[in-house]
């Protein structure tokens, strides 16, 4: 059955259980992994339904102008028979390849993958999700009740935007984090600090830099990281191959051992919290630096007060230098943390054994409540850092669908 409003409202395959409308799998969230999930389970024969917006995240929320930092090897969504990758959207739709991705390509490219999944993904928001044994129940935005006997949570890390306290005291306008710059055509003039040295603090100071606004980079490190810096290591052929992997996620080593997840899974827990930190600690992507030439960088320091004085915010940092401006870009990172997914009660939160707000998941991203499981960024802490990329569809979904039993 289809709205009249596009919205899909129930899957052929849906069956009632209890009155309510039943799937075996219900997958929260359509960005990369919901829909790489969803295929995989699909194919499979499971009765899957994936809940949310297709690529709402990257459509709505990253900077328009935007370049993806990861290679086009690791862009592709994932699918069983690896035939919707990026190359076949760009065949399909007679795109030119081209590289570093722009992110409307890529948010084209989810939208396709997409149609897979017909009428198995459902447009609406999951606002609640309770056990109702045996499963889950799940409410709709719009009231409507689901009952599942699996539920996949991979809603990403929007809601984990971290504030530093320094800056809690501005309003959202004068303070904003750079995923919620989506149009920097707004700040033309403006004087804008952007906090951070990574690559969405980089990228946004460069579209703000020519968007035309007046920028200056803060940043704690004693100076910028650019990924790639030693690219003859890349041109090496074999020997290349033996030092990183094709998703390119981490440091020369590191990097060959976070594209096995299953392996990394298996290392104590304190040195894999160091591979994941190695892996993505601040850094630009490497066509970044041209383009910030121009732009004024203030490195070794950090933000000691940031107040209010009309529509103005006055910094002083740590050296004792103060600043004007009118807008604060945050590129302060995230804090992963699952109590801050607002359909997840605390009745179910406080039941998921946690590293710090990590979900600790054991084989098929199972928590530690029987049946809901977690992929993406917020697995990244049982089996490393390519659970925070695009890259990691691939194993995410095969991981999840070898170890969910078809349920009829
Ligand atoms: C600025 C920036 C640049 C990045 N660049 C890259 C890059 O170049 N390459 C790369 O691999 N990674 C990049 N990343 C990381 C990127 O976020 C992840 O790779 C990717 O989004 C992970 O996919 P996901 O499906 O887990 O999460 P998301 O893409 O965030 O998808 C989660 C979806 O869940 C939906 N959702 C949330 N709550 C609900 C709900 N209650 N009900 C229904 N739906 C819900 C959201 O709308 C969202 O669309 C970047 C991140 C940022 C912030």
């Amino acid at each position: 059955m289809v709205r009249a409003n596009g919205v899909v409202a129930m899957s052929v395959k849906t069956r009632i259980v209890a009155g309510l409308a039943h799937c075996d799998v219900a997958v929260i969230g359509a960005g990369p992994y919901g829909l790489s999930a969803g295929v995989h389970l699909r194919a499979k024969g499971m009765a899957v339904r994936v809940f949310g917006e297709p690529m709402e995240f990257w459509a709505h929320k990253m900077p328009e102008g935007m370049l993806l930092r990861s290679p086009r090897v690791a862009s592709s969504l994932s699918d069983p028979d690896r035939a919707f990758t990026l190359e076949s959207y760009e065949a399909a739709s007679r795109k030119e390849p081209c590289a570093p991705l722009p992110l409307d390509t890529f948010v084209e490219y989810g939208r396709w993958f997409r149609h897979q999944l017909g009428s198995d993904l459902d447009q609406r928001a999951v606002v609640r999700v309770d056990r109702d044994q045996p499963g889950f129940r799940l409410t709709l935005q719009d009231g409507e009740e689901v009952h599942a006997t699996y539920v996949v949570v991979a809603t990403g890390i929007g809601p984990f935007k971290k504030k530093p306290a320094v800056f809690q005291n501005l309003s959202p306008q004068q303070a904003i984090h750079c995923y919620e710059v989506r149009n920097v055509r707004q700040y033309v003039g403006k004087r804008v600090a952007v906090i951070g040295g990574g690559q969405s603090a980089l990228e946004s100071a460069a579209l703000l830099h020519e968007a035309s606004a007046q920028v200056e980079v803060i940043v704690r490190e004693s100076h910028l990281r650019w990924i790639g810096q030693h690219s003859w290591l890349h041109h090496m052929g074999p020997i290349s191959s033996m030092l990183y992997s094709s998703h390119d996620v981490g440091p020369v080593g590191i990097s060959r051992l976070v594209a096995y997840p299953k392996l990394v899974s298996y290392v104590p827990l304190k040195l894999r919290d160091k591979i994941r930190k190695r892996a993505v600690r601040p850094a630009g992507a490497r066509w970044l630096p041209e383009r910030l030439s121009a732009v004024k960088i203030t490195a070794g320091h950090t933000v000691s007060q940031a107040t209010a004085f009309g529509d103005e915010v006055a910094l002083t940092l740590d050296d004792g230098s103060e600043r004007r401006v009118d807008h604060i870009v945050l590129g302060t990172g995230y804090r992963v943390d699952i109590s801050r997914y607002d359909f997840l009660p605390q009745e179910l939160t406080q039941d998921i054994k946690q590293f710090d707000g990590y979900p600790r998941l054991g084989s098929g991203f199972r928590s530690s409540v029987s049946g809901l499981h977690f992929i993406g960024a917020t697995a990244a802490r049982s089996f490393g850092p390519l659970l925070y990329f695009v890259a990691g569809t691939e194993f995410a979904s095969r991981e999840l669908v070898s170890h969910l039993p078809k349920t009829r």
